[in-house]
């Protein structure tokens, strides 16, 4: 096997290397959403023209097993025909309205089917969207300011929750990106995610003033990093004494862990759950929900203000809805099946070559830490050797694998990967491993 990419060569992708050019004269850094710049690993970011089951096909017409399925929402795998099928039925009787719609219900239904705390459904259009409205939620039921996070949980881009740890435990949270003001970081509190004692301590210094803890069900977005067994429990005790609302996001574990994502996993009951990614079926839809009482408080049957001029979009709804139904107990299993044969092999091929590593898996969502494991927070995820993560991911890319360009995002199967493809993942790994030995810091 020749060596990984050199970042910033294009030889192995002429065509994606000068349509990213041509982008970066329209939009910033040529993309609109930035972990598809490839910063983290360097090289040119592949442009995509079609994808089909497990694979996607770039602009040079070279074919990729796909490992991250649009960072999670196709569990099916690409352009399922179903799925097709249903956005075309859609499309061809009107593509949005303004005014309800019945196929939204069923959605709505559908979800309070699988997730059993979930009583009332509000459709949004991104999980962006949903966190951020789960949060004016909560803050509006207790009539209280305080928001608790955890590092390395990402709950989008919504400004009160792009906020970094201050340098004590439980200090007020600085912005992590201009245009945050202090204002909007300040109520909120980050803390080491599975550490407990640190929220029974921000509770007990900011006591009644705590809205809610919002929380990944599963941390997905430092690597994956599950919660140590009673830590969502906990939450819920902590919050529920001081009368605090706890959030789950179940953005990214939402049906795809299980038929109830994370919660069919460990059912702890939070006040507020929000979803996104698997329930549109790769299109923009995205909702959060809980008991009546709570969701009670929105508009129009309460006073927190909450709207959409696309929300239930009828297109997105068919895609959710089409999704969820081929979502069978088959399909989950296949899915858990594949992550661990996914880990298995790479965890093997990095074990081959002699690299420090832990494969570490939240459900079935996957990551490799370049670590002695677990990793429990994310200062662990940090002090892995992520400098072995670009070679190791070039070395996959240039041989038709398609890992997720950075060390701390999780690894997305889909239930569509056939023996062929873990052929193909089992045959570059060793060359990737390889790389990820040689490489220096
Ligand atoms: C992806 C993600 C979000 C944000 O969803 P967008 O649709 O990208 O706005 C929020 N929370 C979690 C846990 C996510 O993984």
């Amino acid at each position: 096997m020749s060596s990984p990419l050199t970042p910033g060569s294009d030889t192995a992708a002429p065509a994606s290397a000068a349509l990213f050019d041509r982008a970066a004269r329209s939009i910033p850094g040529g993309v609109n959403s930035p972990v598809r710049a490839f910063s983290a690993v360097g090289g040119t970011p592949r442009f995509i023209v079609s994808a089909s089951g497990s694979q996607l096909v770039d602009a040079d017409g070279k074919r990729y097993v796909d490992l991250v399925s649009s960072w999670g929402p196709m569990i099916l795998g690409h352009a399922h025909p179903a799925v097709v099928d249903a956005v075309q039925r859609a499309a061809t009787t009107g593509l949005s309205f303004g005014a309800p719609t019945e196929a939204e219900i069923a959605l709505a239904e559908e979800i309070i089917a699988r997730v059993a705390p979930v009583e009332r459904v509000r459709l949004v259009n991104s999980g962006t969207e949903a966190t951020m409205s789960a949060v004016r939620l909560a803050r509006g039921v207790t009539g209280r300011a305080k928001i608790i996070k955890f590092a390395g949980c990402y709950h989008g881009h919504v400004d009160a929750l792009l906020a970094d740890a201050g340098s004590g435990v439980a200090t007020l949270g600085l912005p992590t990106s201009p245009g945050v003001t202090g204002a909007q970081a300040q109520d909120t509190l980050v803390l080491p995610y599975n550490d407990l004692d640190a929220v029974r301590a921000a509770f007990a210094q900011y006591p009644g003033q705590i809205a809610a803890v919002i929380t990944e069900a599963a941390a997905g977005n430092m690597g994956a990093v599950p919660p140590l067994p009673g830590f969502n429990e906990g939450l819920r005790e902590i919050t529920r004494a001081d009368g605090a609302l706890l959030i789950l996001d179940e953005v990214m574990t939402g049906f795809r862990v299980s038929k109830a994502g994370w919660y069919g996993l460990e059912p702890v009951d939070a006040d507020l759950f929000t979803f996104g990614k698997v329930m549109s079926g790769g299109l923009p839809a995205a909702a959060f929900g809980g008991s009546a009482e709570v969701m009670g408080h929105l508009a129009p049957l309460g006073p927190v203000y909450q709207a959409g001029t696309l929300s239930g979009n009828p297109v997105a709804v068919a895609a959710g809805l089409a999704t969820l139904q081929h979502a069978t107990d088959e399909v989950y299993a296949k899915l858990n099946a594949n992550s661990i044969r996914l880990g298995g092999l790479i965890g093997d091929a990095l074990t081959a070559e002699g690299v420090r590593h832990h494969v570490q898996y939240a459900g079935n969502l996957v990551s490799v830490f370049f670590t002695d494991g677990p990793v429990a927070d994310y200062a662990q995820a940090k002090a892995a050797e992520t400098f072995r993560f670009a070679p190791f991911f070039h070395a996959l890319l240039e041989q038709g694998i398609y890992p997720p360009p950075s060390a701390f995002e999780a690894w997305f199967v889909s239930a569509a990967l056939t023996d062929d493809d873990f052929a193909s993942i089992e045959a570059a790994l060793p060359a990737a491993a390889r790389a990820a030995a040689a490489a220096t810091e």
